[in-house]
């Protein structure tokens, strides 16, 4: 760290991928917002390869503003690497991931900043409603914190996001984390520290569109869930015990009845319901331990998470 960016008081973290649209009005209010405080601050941007103006924008800002840094990726990496990045590159004593939208209000940032001062750790904004999201994001939502909180030990609140203020010992502990599978929230859950929160309310988006989609949630919430809990596979060995169990009796029972009775040919039906119930069961079986070898696959190919093209005001080692 250089002497100069010791200095630094409050980091915020942007993930940018697209934002062209919200950047003027957000680096506009967050001014508005922490300029009073009297304070050292720098805004770190990561452009996630944005295909319009983004990091030109980013760079229009810094060249009369040197608090503003900024990392570009060579690509689109996807939130999690980006604020990943961001929080590497940080150098504040207090840091706050915020999205560059304005979903999330910045003017929670000077309570934020007392309750830390007051000795938290972790400040978290917890959204008072979910008012702002459609019924069936809100409906998908809960279900996945359900699954999630009863299958996993580490506990995940329904109603707070990224956007928090941590201090710099939690982002040190953050960046010991090397697995690939970022799920932040749940990553943050996991790192525990002395936590309080502030509530607000979420905003709809100021400008530009939300980047995502049905199935790329659908796909995050599976791999998150997988990432926090080794419970799918254990339901397994259950299931196999309790046909284990199912079939010996049965295969008992059918051997006794024989012996007593004599042969007895019909029972093709019962024998097509068990041969297809069995095959759907070892199929889900076979896509659980899938879904884990993957991540162990891509674990182990230990790519890195990002790859940094350009930086601005932002010293990298390439990792
Ligand atoms: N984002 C990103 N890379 C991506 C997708 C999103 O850096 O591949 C950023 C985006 O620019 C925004 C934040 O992540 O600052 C949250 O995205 P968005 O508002 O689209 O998500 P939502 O609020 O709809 O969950
Ligand atoms: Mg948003």
């Amino acid at each position: 760290m250089s002497s100069d960016a010791s200095k630094v008081e409050l980091s915020l973290a942007i993930p940018c991928y697209n934002e062209e649209a919200v950047l003027d009005i957000f680096v506009a209010r967050i001014r508005e917002i922490l300029d009073p405080l009297n304070l050292p601050y720098e805004l770190v941007f990561v452009d996630d390869g944005s295909s319009d103006n983004t990091l030109e924008k980013l760079k229009g800002f810094r060249s009369n503003d040197r608090r503003i840094k900024i990392l570009a990726f060579s690509r689109n990496f996807g939130k999690e690497p980006a604020l990943s990045a961001a929080l590497q590159h940080c150098t504040g004593n207090a840091i706050v991931p915020i999205d560059a939208d304005l979903q999330e209000p910045p003017e929670l940032i000077p309570e934020m900043l007392k309750l830390w001062r007051e000795g938290y750790e972790v400040v978290t904004a917890q959204r008072s409603s979910r008012d702002s999201d459609s019924f069936t994001k809100r409906f998908t939502a809960q279900w996945f914190y359900r699954v999630f909180n009863m299958i996993s030990s580490t506990r995940l609140p329904y109603d707070t996001g990224d956007y928090r203020l941590m201090d710099r010992k939690v982002v040190e502990a953050f960046k010991g984390i090397s697995e690939r599978n970022r799920f932040m929230k749940g990553i943050f859950a996991w790192l525990g520290f002395k936590q309080t929160s502030v509530t607000f309310k979420r905003e709809e988006r100021s400008a530009g569109n939300s980047k995502f989609g049905f199935k790329k949630l659908l796909g995050f919430a599976i791999r998150s869930i997988f990432a926090f809990s080794s419970q799918p596979l254990r339901f397994l060995s259950y299931m196999g015990v309790l046909f284990s169990v199912a079939a010996f009796s049965y295969a008992s029972f059918l051997l006794i009845r024989t012996l007593a009775f004599g042969r007895d040919v019909p029972g093709y039906a019962s024998l097509m319901v068990a041969i297809l119930f069995m095959g759907g069961v070892q199929l889900i079986g076979l896509g659980v331990l899938g879904e884990y070898l993957g991540h162990i696959y891509d674990e182990v190919k230990r790519r890195p998470l990002f790859i940094i093209r350009e930086s601005h005001g932002i010293e990298t080692h390439l990792k």
